[in-house]
């Protein structure tokens, strides 16, 4: 989205029935996804209401104070928690009275996304996430043009008849892009059946849990770990050989995040059919993370959406090497069923592996048992 680090000011609206410390988490999400994607926060706003105001979504004092500090500390980009309709983003531009981009946590996300996809597969599912978003926000375009070039040469009339050709075009190329991701997604199946003989974990989790750096660490591969949210896009799988010679394939897949767009849930799900199709799911959790609850909650969420409720799982708390042995304790006790391990120092390993090759199906008499002749 940026090429130098762009300023940016965020805005919240926190009504009664979110909780206060849900809502500061969720500000604090947002200024992480900002840096993410490569901008700066320069400054924040919340603002307390009963509930949001249909047209602009904040009230008008509120929307004043941003625009002072736009004007300030010379920002262009203000970014929003939640979800904006297109004539709330709309109606806020013309507000705050000048040339300012308004984005919302959707379309902060699936421009990380955009930045973050790597193959084909992935470039495709997110640009298909970005259409579909966008779509219904095109009519704003081309009023935002009408308003700026109104009445002048090229902008007169055709705005319309213009609106239609673009949502035509973009529905053509979501059509293309839904059947190259159906191709994609056969492949995959074959691939996967082609797996079916080996046991399948994946790893699933909030983002930034420490999936990447797990997987790596359990299967000693070396594959794109960093601190920030959403670095890994593609389902990646390991093999891993047991002791006694059977094979474990481990999959990573995408992070959860709360108010995950919806968008981008359906297109990634072949990506996320690696999940699907798991023997064994390991939900992992970040031990220093303030909101792990929250965060167990949102993945509870995302797995009942994918119909995962009942699947097979392993909760593993990881990064325990960043907490104390009261925190410790702490957690033993709140998640007696949890394994709790460092991706970092290889902590728990033990029996993590023990737990995983518990779940698995017994093998056939092991050879070694056999009468020698
Ligand atoms: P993912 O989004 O769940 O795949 O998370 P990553 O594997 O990319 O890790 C996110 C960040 O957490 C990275 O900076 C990792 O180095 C860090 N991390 C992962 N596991 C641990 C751990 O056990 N301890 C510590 N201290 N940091 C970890
Ligand atoms: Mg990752």
């Amino acid at each position: 989205m940026y090429e130098d680090t762009e300023k940016v000011v965020i805005a919240g609206l926190k009504t009664p029935d979110v909780d206060e410390s849900f809502y500061e988490e969720s500000m604090a999400e947002l200024a992480r996804l900002v840096e993410s994607a490569g901008g700066e926060v320069v400054a924040r706003f919340d603002q307390s209401r009963r509930k949001r105001v249909a047209a602009t979504f904040l009230g008008t004092g509120k929307l004043e104070q941003i625009k002072q500090i736009l004007d300030e500390k010379k920002v262009n980009t203000v970014v929003f928690d939640d979800d904006l309709k297109p004539n709330q983003a709309r109606n806020i531009e013309k507000a705050l009275g000048r040339d300012v981009k308004i984005i919302d946590r959707s379309g902060l996300i699936l421009d990380i996304f955009a930045t973050r996809a790597r193959t084909n597969a992935a470039k495709i599912q997110v640009e298909l996430a970005q259409l579909e978003y966008r779509l219904p926000r095109l009519s704003g375009m081309w009023e935002h043009l009408s308003r700026q070039f109104g009445g002048s040469i090229g902008a007169r009339g055709p705005g319309e008849t213009q609106l239609e050709i673009d949502r035509r075009v973009v529905r053509n190329r979501i059509t293309k892009l839904k059947q190259r991701l159906e191709k994609i997604e056969t492949q995959r199946r074959t691939q996967r059946k082609g797996r079916a003989s080996a046991f399948r974990v994946a790893l699933v989790g909030y983002t930034n849990a420490g999936k990447t750096t797990l997987l790596n660490r359990l299967t000693h591969a070396k594959a794109f770990a960093a601190d920030k949210l959403f670095a890994t896009l593609d389902p990646r799988t390991r093999i891993y050989r047991t002791p006694d010679g059977r094979k474990l394939l481990f999959t990573d897949t995408i992070g959860f995040i709360r108010k995950l767009p919806h968008h981008l849930v359906e297109s990634f799900r072949s990506t996320l059919a690696e999940a699907t199709e798991a023997n064994l799911l390991l939900i992992v959790a970040d031990a220093g993370h303030a909101a792990l609850q929250d965060h167990l909650d949102v993945v509870d969420g995302e797995l009942q959406r994918l119909g995962l409720s009942d699947a097979p799982n392993i909760l593993v708390i990881n990064k325990i090497d960043v907490i104390d042995e009261l925190q410790l304790m702490e957690l033993e006790g709140a998640f007696p069923e949890a394994l709790f391990v460092s991706a970092k120092t290889g902590k728990g390993f033990n029996m993590l592996f023990e737990r995983i090759f518990e779940s698995m199906p017994k093998r056939p008499p092991a050879w070694g048992s056999m009468p020698v002749e």
